[in-house]
C-alpha cells in the first residue's frame, strides 16, 4: 500500500512531538496534526500546564505585582511554544497539519475536511479536565485550569474543588497574591494517594497560612447569583454554604477520545484511555498511544519516557522491542516549599511488608541549609524494610526537593540503597545535606 505518510502523530505535546521529529530526521516520512498550532502548539505542558503554572508560582515569590507575575508567564510560553513551532516548521521542516482529526479508517484520518493516509498513526492527544457530576456544576460559569492560566485579576474569594497537586498550586499562588482562598476536597487528605503523613503536614502547613481546606466530604451542590459562586456541603462537619468570585474545579484530568471517532478504526478504550499493550500498540496493531491519552500517571516526563521508547522500538524489528514498564517517577506538586515524591507511600509498603517496614524522618530545621533558605517547616521522610538497604519510598517536602528527588530516582532505577547514599561526600553547606542524614539515620535503623 501507498500511503501519504510512514507516520502521522495527533497531537504535538510531550508525547507525540518528540517520536515524530525523531523519526523524521531519522528519513521516515512524518506528519504532526494539532488541533491548535496557533495557541497550543508544542501541547499542555508548555502552553496551558507544567510552563505557565511554574512561571506563574515563581515569579510570585519575587514579586506582589500580579501584572509582573501574568506578563512572567506570558513572556516565556509564547517563548517556549514561539521556539517550539518554529523549531519543527523551519529547522526540522517537518510538515504540521492545521486541525483537529478524526479517524476514517485505521490508516486514513480526517483534517478540516482533508483526507491523510499513513502506515502508522501515534495517538498522542492529552488529556483535558475532569468535570465532577456535582448538581447544579453544569449550570454555573465555573472554570478550569486553562482558564485560570488566562486570568489577569486576582480573585477576591477563589473557590477550589479538589485538593490534588493541581488545585492546591492554584490556591497558594492565589493566596500568595491576596485572595481568600477555599479548597474542598473529597477524600479524606490533599494529595489523594501520597503519603498521609506528609499531606497532613501540608495541610496543617497551609491552613496556617490562612488557606481554608475542607476535606472527607464531596461537594453537593453549586449555585451561581449575580456573579456570585456557592458551594454547600450538606452535612458533616464542614456543613455549609460558602461563597467566592471564581470557582475553579480541578479535579483530575480525564484522556482526550470522545472527539477522535475512534470506532471507525477498531480502537478500544478501557475506559476513557485508549487501551494499549506492553508496546503502546491499540487495539490496531499500527495505530499507538502515548502520553495522557494511555491514562494514569499524566506527567510530562511519563510522557516523553513513552515516546522515547516508541520511536527506539519503531527503530528496530518488532522481537527486539522493549516492552513498557513504569520506572521510578517522581511525583512533584509545586507547593512552596515543594513537596516531591517517588517509590511507596509508608501506607502501600505497610500493606505490603506489614512490620518489616522501617521508617527514619529528619526535619529540614535540623540543617544549616535549611535555616539559611528559611525552610523551618519542611521534613523528609523514607520509607525501608528491616534488614534491607532498598529504597522502598522517599517523600520530601521542602525547598528545591523537586530536583532533589533525582538523586533518588538514579539510586532506585540503578538498585543502589541508602548505604551508597550515605557513603558520598556531599558539598556543604547545601540542601543535598538532608539527603545524606535521612540516608544516614535509615542505614543505621534498617541494620542493612
Ligand atoms: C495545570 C497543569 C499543570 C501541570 N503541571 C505539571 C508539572 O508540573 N509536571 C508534569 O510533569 N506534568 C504536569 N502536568 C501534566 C502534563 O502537562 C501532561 O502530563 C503532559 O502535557 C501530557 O503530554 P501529552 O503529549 O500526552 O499531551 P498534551 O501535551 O496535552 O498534547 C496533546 C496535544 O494534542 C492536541 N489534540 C488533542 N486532540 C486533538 C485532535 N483530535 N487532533 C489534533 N490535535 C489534537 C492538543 O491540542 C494538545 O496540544 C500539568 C498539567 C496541567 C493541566
Amino acid at each position: 500500500m501507498n500511503y501519504d505518510y510512514d507516520l502521522i502523530s495527533i497531537g504535538s505535546g510531550s508525547a507525540g512531538r518528540r517520536v515524530a521529529v525523531a523519526l523524521f530526521r531519522a528519513g521516515w516520512k512524518v506528519a504532526i496534526v494539532e488541533k491548535d498550532v496557533e495557541k497550543h502548539f508544542g501541547g499542555t505542558c508548555i502552553c496551558s500546564g507544567c510552563i505557565p503554572t511554574k512561571a506563574l508560582i515563581e515569579k510570585s515569590h519575587l514579586t506582589d505585582d500580579f501584572k509582573e507575575i501574568v506578563e512572567h508567564k506570558s513572556r516565556i510560553v509564547d517563548r517556549i511554544r514561539g521556539g517550539t513551532l518554529k523549531h519543527v516548521t523551519e529547522r526540522v521542516k517537518m510538515p504540521v497539519i492545521s486541525g483537529a482529526a478524526y479517524f476514517v479508517d485505521e490508516h486514513t484520518i480526517e483534517v478540516a475536511g482533508k483526507k491523510y493516509t499513513a502506515d502508522k498513526i501515534v495517538i498522542a492527544t492529552g488529556s483535558r479536565s475532569f468535570i465532577p457530576p456535582i448538581k447544579g456544576l453544569n449550570e454555573v460559569n465555573y472554570i478550569t485550569s486553562k482558564e485560570m492560566l488566562e486570568m489577569d485579576t486576582v480573585p477576591r474569594d477563589l473557590l477550589v474543588i479538589g485538593g490534588g497537586r493541581i488545585g492546591l498550586e492554584f490556591a497558594q499562588l492565589y493566596h500568595s497574591q491576596g485572595a481568600n482562598v477555599t479548597v474542598f476536597e473529597g477524600m479524606p487528605q490533599i494529595l489523594p494517594g501520597e503519603d498521609t503523613e506528609m499531606a497532613n503536614m501540608i495541610e496543617e502547613y497551609l491552613i496556617k497560612k490562612g488557606i481554608k481546606i475542607f476535606k472527607n466530604k464531596f461537594v453537593d451542590e453549586i449555585k451561581e447569583e449575580n456573579n456570585s459562586f456557592s458551594v454547600i456541603l450538606d452535612d458533616g462537619d464542614n456543613r455549609g454554604e460558602y461563597t467566592g468570585d471564581v470557582l475553579l474545579v480541578a479535579t483530575g484530568r480525564i484522556p482526550n477520545t470522545i472527539d477522535l471517532k475512534l470506532e471507525n478504526a477498531g480502537i478500544e478504550l478501557d475506559r476513557a484511555a485508549v487501551k494499549v499493550n506492553d508496546f503502546m500498540q491499540s487495539s490496531k496493531e499500527n495505530i499507538y498511544a502515548i502520553g495522557d491519552v494511555i491514562g494514569n500517571p499524566m506527567f510530562t516526563n511519563w510522557a516523553s519516557y513513552q515516546s522515547g521508547l516508541l520511536l527506539n522500538n519503531l527503530k528496530k524489528d518488532k522481537k527486539d522491542w522493549q516492552k513498557l514498564k513504569l520506572p521510578t517517577v517522581p511525583r512533584i506538586c509545586f507547593v512552596q516549599p515543594e513537596f516531591a515524591a517517588t517509590g511507596m507511600t509508608e501506607e502501600q509498603a505497610r500493606e505490603k511488608y506489614g512490620d518489616d517496614v522501617v521508617i527514619h524522618k529528619f526535619y529540614n530545621k535540623w540543617l544549616g541549609k535549611s535555616m539559611i533558605v528559611n525552610d523551618w517547616d519542611g521534613m523528609l521522610k523514607a520509607v525501608g524494610l528491616k534488614g534491607s538497604d532498598e529504597i522502598l519510598g522517599v517523600h520530601l517536602w521542602g525547598e528545591r526537593t523537586g530536583s532533589l528527588i533525582q538523586m533518588f530516582v538514579l539510586a532506585m532505577e540503578n538498585n543502589l540503597g541508602w548505604t551508597h547514599l550515605a557513603n558520598m561526600v556531599y558539598g556543604h553547606p547545601v540542601l543535598a545535606e538532608g539527603i545524606y542524614s535521612l540516608a544516614s539515620g535509615m542505614k543505621g535503623k534498617t541494620n542493612a
